[in-house]
């Protein structure tokens, strides 16, 4: 516990029951990851068993990755990315990337495990599979599964719900925060479900399988009725039950770009960036380029949100929506879930989203997918009618897993409430997440949409330089670079706004232009500077007016003044990676 600091705003005995779960996190004798890059995909991981992994895979993949901490989280854990490229054929920066990442929400376990997944199935993939093989020569990946590993590790160990982070929110504003969170009463290491009788109660039990509770409000059920609480005491003593929980901040409000005050979006932090865990991704982000996609994974719910986020969608550039429909159709064909706008309403929208800021000050396209559709993905359809009864899962959860994801409803004699029943779904693993024993396989589903993703990136490609004499002893230098990917070199519409130029061309871009430059040895430059900016370069889609020539020719008058004579040309874009030419002699 050494590495915690003093100065967090937290009460030290929550942030010493957080970290001491089962088992000592911070030491794992045992291997996660086998020689052979074998992993146990149907288990959720913790932050440090999942920093483990990577940590793993690192040693055992050393010319495919880079293994760093970009933060601290606010309970001092590191906050971890993995990057992952063939680094024989170029660093990471000077190639195109994608960045993925999961478990911004404590609860959505499977971002996280999705993201891990992916780790795997590329470096596992590298020199076998030639479809990751031909990715990671030409791209890079920068992957950072846990994205909140505290709030993560209190829902995976204590099973506390919590939206996001772990920082103190006084919900109920008594003054105290985070003093009335769910209790474990039973002791069991789960928050379940109490069910207390009560006349003006909107459930009832089935008579043919009272386990299951149906909800009546038109009263025409017989039978003893029931309401539905969350497992818990009213801890501060104000009539009420669990109404300040731990946490209260929703990181993925919490974003620069059209962030509003919590009055208006609740979860949205005292200001921008409030939170480590929010400001090592925009840094990160910030800080690498070359990043031409996000994929920001939540869950649940089976599908993908694409931008617009936070903003009206008439504000949103037609050629742009036009280009992420286009990607989304992927999403839909392989793996036959809707992609819906995140914005649809013209006034009331999610403010301080991770995509919105990628989209408005990067200039790069985001996606949040809500992986696990819920129980319907994996429970039989027992009578063939198309839909999954509460009977049918009830049996399948019997049948097929033990009875692991339903606890029995057990009296207990609570002291504010008299005789109730505590059990109820697991639903932290049944309809929040999948349950583990189908953790892999939603995993596996995700990974040809990322690899498309990725594979749509912008790419140069340099011919040249020729040199030809001219007749006042100079000569001229000539190289033509090319986009030869799907995307523009500016990614987006978006990314070519900025400030114009008296010749027409734009500085200041939100994707920076590419250059042109030119290395010399022995002759000089004679008209104007070696590094040239050039306007963006389309890609081959058809989507983009805004930037529509996808090749330049570039030349420099040179005049000798060495012995050794020779240049080279280096063309590089943001998003596009770095290429360079030979030396080529000067006669
Ligand atoms: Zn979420």
């Amino acid at each position: 516990m050494g590495r915690l600091s003093l100065s967090i705003a937290m009460p030290i005995p929550l942030v010493a029951w957080l970290l001491a779960g089962p088992g000592d996190l911070a030491a794992q004798a045992v291997s996660l990851v086998s020689p052979e890059g074998a992993v146990d995909w149907n288990r959720f991981y913790t932050a440090a068993e999942t920093n483990q992994v990577l940590g793993e895979f690192h040693d055992l993949y050393p010319e495919l990755t880079e293994l760093y901490s970009i933060g601290e989280s606010l309970l001092g854990q590191p906050l971890m990315v993995i990057e992952i490229t063939n680094q024989a054929t170029g660093p990471a920066e000077e190639k195109p990337a994608l960045y993925v990442d999961g478990g911004i929400h404590a609860a959505e376990l499977t971002g996280s495990a999705v993201a891990t997944y992916l780790v795997g199935h590329l470096l596992n993939g590298y020199g076998t599979d030639e479809r990751v093989t031909r990715l990671l020569d030409g791209t890079a990946f920068y992957i950072r599964p846990k994205f909140n590993p505290d709030g993560s590790d209190l829902v995976l160990l204590h099973d506390q719900p919590l939206r996001s982070t772990t920082r103190p929110v006084d919900d109920d504003e008594d003054g105290v925060p985070d003093d009335d969170p769910p209790n474990d009463l039973d002791g069991d290491g789960w928050i379940m479900q109490m069910r207390i009788p009560d006349p003006e109660g909107l459930f009832v039990a089935d008579p043919d399988d009272p386990r299951i509770l149906v909800r009546d409000e038109e009263r025409t059920r017989p039978g003893p009725r029931y309401r539905l609480e969350t497992e818990g005491l009213d801890d501060d003593g104000d009539g009420e039950r669990n109404e300040d929980g731990i946490g209260g901040i929703d990181m993925n409000r919490n974003f620069p770009r059209n962030w509003e005050r919590w009055h208006i979006q609740p979860g949205a932090g005292n200001y921008p960036l409030s939170e480590p865990e929010t400001r090592a991704a925009v840094e990160f982000i910030d800080s690498h380029r070359n990043i031409g996609g996000i994929v920001h994974g939540h869950t649940s719910g089976g599908f993908v949100y694409r931008l617009p986020s936070a903003s009206a969608p008439s504000l949103f550039p037609e050629d742009d929506l036009a280009l992420i429909l286009h990607l989304g159709e992927e999403y839909t064909r392989t793996t036959g879930r809707p992609v819906i706008p995140s914005s649809t309403d013209p006034v009331e929208h999610r403010y301080g989203t991770l995509i919105s800021w990628g989209y408005w000050d990067q200039g790069v396209i985001g996606w949040v997918p809500e992986y696990s559709p819920g129980p319907e993905e994996w429970v039989t359809d027992y009578d063939g009618d198309g839909e999954i009864s509460a009977a049918e899962e009830l049996r399948f959860d019997d049948e097929e897993l033990g009875g692991r994801y339903f606890v029995e409803w057990t009296p207990y004699d609570h002291p504010e409430l008299g005789s109730v029943e505590i059990g109820g779904w697991r639903t932290r693993f049944w309809g929040q997440n999948p349950p583990p024993e189908f953790l892999e396989a939603e995993a596996a589903k995700q990974m040809p949409w990322i690899l498309y993703l990725a594979e749509q990136a912008p790419r140069l490609e340099l011919s040249g330089p020729t040199v030809t004499a001219l007749d006042d002893g100079t000569f001229r230098v000539e190289a033509t670079v090319s986009n030869t990917g799907y995307l523009p070199t500016s990614i987006t519409d978006r990314g070519v706004v900025g400030r114009e130029r008296a010749d027409g061309t734009l500085d200041r871009q939100v994707v920076r232009a590419p250059a042109v430059t030119l290395t010399a040895v022995g002759v000089e430059i004679v008209d104007g500077p070696a590094r040239r900016p050039i306007a963006h370069l389309a890609g081959s889609n058809q989507y983009l007016q805004a930037v529509t020539e996808s090749s330049r020719t570039v030349s420099w008058l040179v005049r000798p003044s060495g012995a050794e004579r020779a240049v080279r040309v280096t063309a590089s874009a943001d998003k596009a990676g770095t290429v360079q030419s030979g030396w080529v002699r000067i006669p």
